[in-house]
């Protein structure tokens, strides 16, 4: 079957076997929430304001993800009236958010349409341009002094064309500039229904920061949004770089290297934009904000701490919220083979935090509850010796997450981290995952959060969490982490395997093992090469017999790498 000339890559049986036995829904509120019910009126109609936004968010971050999504994903919906087979195409593109998507399992995307494929720089870059040209044009452009130009092309911000001498920049306020417009005025309509005074205020300033070509408006409009503490309302628009896999290959040639280190220039992958639209649960937001006084001290149990200057000594100021989700909207809903539990912005690359402004935590709630309790036993049974099995307690997965999250805002600055180019993702979240872990007994010991009969239970749930359901690869930096930290353990003796190859832990050595890798990953953003990098991750990312065994049980109880956010707004 063709679309719009594009012939699906997929049989018909093949797409029901995905959506009918490989993926999992997650249930997002709807208008019978009791906490939405309960909003005024003019919240409700501020929300629906925000909905709109969120979804032109939407078409931005798939024009952002590759050059054909609109198009292919018209033409589905479009074909989805009269035929089952585009309907349930149309399904798996929901799904992936764009044409193509890994599903965590296969090392190869999979693509739903013939001879579609997904790009190293997305659609941010002339889709024809190999990672050689893009270097030896660049080259080209200092050799002529055009500096300005070659700092606009490596910024966060620009989309990047052909132009009659190489590259051109462009803003995203002027390449997306209907859009943009179209989105600062349903900020500006929530802005004016809303009651609460701390949201009207960001939603002003957001607004302004679609509008102009500048940097600073997003500075402040961030710095806004990373006040909000206590009101009902959740709205985030999300700017990260994990997508683009093309603008930190600059730092794997030398002489470019040479010459960027010359220049000063900074380097940032392009931002996918993403919206999150819900509501702040406030129970949930009472028990995570308890981890925050424990920040400035964590900040002094870093290794190496008297190297860098970090980001929460100066100052305690990161708010926290648990969120019940409405809509995720962009690169939130980019479920390929994961969808985020969590998260920590803004992020170290932008302008808001190198000038001091706060960072927010947001917490998902649908997206932690979506797990799957009877699978769960049953790798237990297969893979952990029974004695541990009343350790294993998937609600301790949330503590793990809120020491992660404050581990991305505990550390070296952004210069340090953006200095490793493609393996910068992978080293910040191997950072975040062991310093939740390493300072978990410290912050029982100091803070009581937790019981030491729950630090038992965090340990095991997360190693348990480390057992790798396919072989992860390098474009993938949460995985490629956690095969990181399962070796290391293996390797030190936290874990071993019993006569009945079933995995054991002594959770006396779990301290110390995580804080002399924890010293290992710092050492690595401090040395700002990516060859250390590079070779620590090949040191420890190795894909073991072990990890092929734990795999294969894996695949035996049944994966389902495809996410369904189901949306009821
Ligand atoms: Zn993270």
């Amino acid at each position: 079957m063709h679309i719009n000339g594009y012939e699906i890559n997929l049989s018909e049986e093949e797409l029901d076997y995905i959506l009918s036995n490989q993926t999992r829904n997650i249930e997002l509120i709807g208008p019978d929430f009791e906490a939405y019910k309960s909003l005024f009126e003019y919240d409700k109609k501020a929300l629906s304001r925000l909905i709109c936004a969120s979804k032109i968010i939407d078409e931005v971050a798939l024009i952002q993800d590759h050059p054909l999504n609109l198009l292919l994903k018209d033409g589905l919906k479009e074909a989805s009236k009269t035929s089952e087979y585009a309907k349930k195409a149309y399904q798996l593109f929901q799904s992936f958010h764009g044409v193509s998507g890994f599903n965590g399992i296969c090392p190869e995307p999979i693509e739903i349409f013939k001879n579609v494929k997904p790009y190293k720089g997305k659609n941010f870059y002339p889709t024809d341009l190999s990672v050689r040209e893009f270097h030896q044009i660049l080259i080209r452009m200092f050799e002529a002094g055009e500096i300005e130009d070659i700092q606009k092309i490596l910024s966060s911000r620009t989309m990047v064309r052909r132009s009659k001498s190489g590259l051109r920049a462009i803003d995203y306020t002027s390449f997306f500039a209907p859009q943009f417009s179209q989105i600062a005025n349903e900020l500006e309509l929530a802005a004016y229904h809303t009651t609460e005074e701390d949201l009207k205020e960001y939603l002003s300033w957001q607004a302004q920061a679609f509008l102009q070509n500048n940097e600073e408006m997003d500075s402040l409009a961030d710095k806004h949004w990373a006040l909000l503490q206590s009101g009902n309302i959740e709205f985030t628009v999300s700017r990260e770089n994990y997508e683009d896999e093309l603008t930190g290959t600059v730092f794997e040639n030398d002489v470019l290297k040479t010459l960027i280190e010359q220049h000063n220039i900074e380097v940032n992958s392009k931002d996918t934009l993403g919206c999150r639209v819900g509501l702040i649960n406030h129970e949930g937001t009472e028990l995570i904000l308890k981890s925050k006084d424990s920040l400035p001290f964590l900040a002094e149990l870093m290794p190496y701490c008297d190297r860098y200057t970090q980001n929460i000594k100066t100052e305690n100021n990161q708010t926290m919220v648990d969120v019940d989700l409405m809509v995720l909207s962009g690169d939130y809903a980019f479920a390929r083979g994961a969808i985020t539990t969590a998260q920590n912005l803004p992020n170290d690359d932008k302008l808001s935090v190198k000038t001091g402004g706060g960072r927010r935590n947001v917490y998902h709630r649908q997206v932690r509850f979506s797990t799957d309790k009877m699978r769960a036993q049953k790798l237990l049974d297969a893979l952990l010796e029974k004695s541990f099995h009343a350790y294993f307690k998937e609600e301790t997965m949330h503590f793990f997450v809120i020491g992660h999250e404050n581990g991305h805002s505990l550390g070296p600055d952004s210069s340090y981290k953006s200095a490793l180019g493609i393996y910068a993702h992978i080293i910040e979240e191997n950072k975040a995952d062991v310093i939740s872990v390493a300072f978990m007994e410290d912050v029982v010991k100091t803070f009581h959060t937790y019981t030491f009969d729950e630090l038992k239970q965090i340990y095991t749930t997360w190693i348990v969490s480390l057992f790798l359901k396919a072989k992860p690869v390098l474009s993938k930096p949460h995985r490629m982490a956690e095969l990181i930290e399962f070796n290391y353990l293996l390797a030190h003796n936290v874990i071993s395997f019993n006569g009945e190859n079933k995995l054991k832990i002594d959770f006396s050595l779990v301290n110390k093992t995580m804080k002399s890798l924890l010293s290992e990953i710092i050492e690595v953003q401090l040395s700002k090469s990516p060859e250390k990098a590079k070779a620590f991750i090949s040191k420890w990312g190795q894909w073991s017999d072990v990890s092929e065994h734990i795999a294969n049980v894996q695949k035996s109880l049944g994966v389902k790498p495809y996410i369904k956010i189901i949306t009821k707004f």
